[in-house]
């Protein structure tokens, strides 16, 4: 379950208690052997898996032996990309269908690395969505911009092209990834407050698009240079729901150490202290 609905009774309104995502973006990283080992480690280092959605997303050979690491835990194995047909003469592509029957949960759509490199658009990473929800995947959608400038029209157009025209029932099977671009791999993280400033404005869409229910309930984590030193700042945020991570998820006892923050974070307490009762 994404999150669970609360009734406030003095307002009578719903707010959301969102499960945080601590998602891994491997990228071009690790062969067979090196997922094996990631996962032994990684496994030893976490006693309890039950206190976010860890999303651990190999490159495309990895994902078998990575689906079978997983096994016995609630560690969810995600894409990090997807082709929009099933099948056909579309020369080294993959599809939902294929990535859900080898295993994963989750697809990763529309990186910065795939729109900068693979020309992808908003128009693509629609259509991917599209394909990923009809197979069955969560898709964790990126969003956000190159510069520290322009940053309300860059998310606005993200969102109206690429995620808005999905239907109410398809965006809330959505994970949305704010990646600032200038904060990938760059060892340059977003503040907390610009990190929440984003997200906030991103949930501003979603309200306008699909209403108050929808943007309490979306999950919306943060991507760009996490570490385990800077990320309790950012989770303590009200706003940041998780984490997309890429450098520090490669190390198991760095990615661990983010897995356990969920652990110690506060927020949920604090969410649920909110004088609320579940429906
Ligand atoms: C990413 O590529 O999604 C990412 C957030 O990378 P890094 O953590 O290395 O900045």
């Amino acid at each position: 379950m994404n999150s669970s609905l609360l009734v406030n009774k003095a307002t009578n309104t719903q707010s959301a208690i969102r499960l945080p995502v601590i998602g891994a973006n491997w990228k071009l990283h690790k062969d067979l052997a090196e997922t094996e080992s990631f996962f032994e480690k990684f496994r030893s280092l976490v006693d309890d898996f039950g206190y976010c959605e860890v999303v651990i997303c190999p490159p495309f050979l990895d994902i078998a032996t990575a689906v079978s690491a997983a096994e016995q835990t609630t560690i969810h194995i995600g894409a990090q990309n997807l082709y929009w047909e099933n099948d056909g003469a579309f020369t080294g592509e993959v599809s939902g269908k294929m990535i859900k029957a080898s295993g994963c949960s989750h697809v990763i759509v529309g990186h910065s690395e795939r729109r900068r490199y693979f020309g992808e658009t908003d128009e693509t990473v629609l259509k991917k969505l599209v394909a990923a929800l009809e197979a069955g995947l969560t898709p964790i959608v990126c969003i956000g911009e190159s510069e520290r400038k322009n940053v309300e029209s860059v998310l606005e157009k993200q969102f109206r092209c690429g995620i808005a025209p999905l239907s109410a029932e398809q965006f809330a099977k959505l994970i949305i990834a704010y990646e600032p671009i200038w904060a990938i791999g760059a060892g340059k993280t977003a503040t907390p407050a610009i990190a929440a400033a984003a997200h906030r404005l991103i949930r501003g869409h979603v309200t306008k698009r699909l209403g108050a229910q929808a943007a309490n309930q979306v999950r919306i984590i943060y991507g760009g240079s996490v570490k385990p030193d800077n990320a309790q700042s950012l989770m303590a945020q009200e706003e940041i729901d998780g984490f997309l991570v890429g450098g520090a998820s490669l190390d198991a006892v760095s990615f661990a150490a983010l897995v356990n923050l969920c652990k110690s974070e506060e927020k949920s307490e604090s969410r649920i202290n909110q004088s609320c009762n579940y429906v």
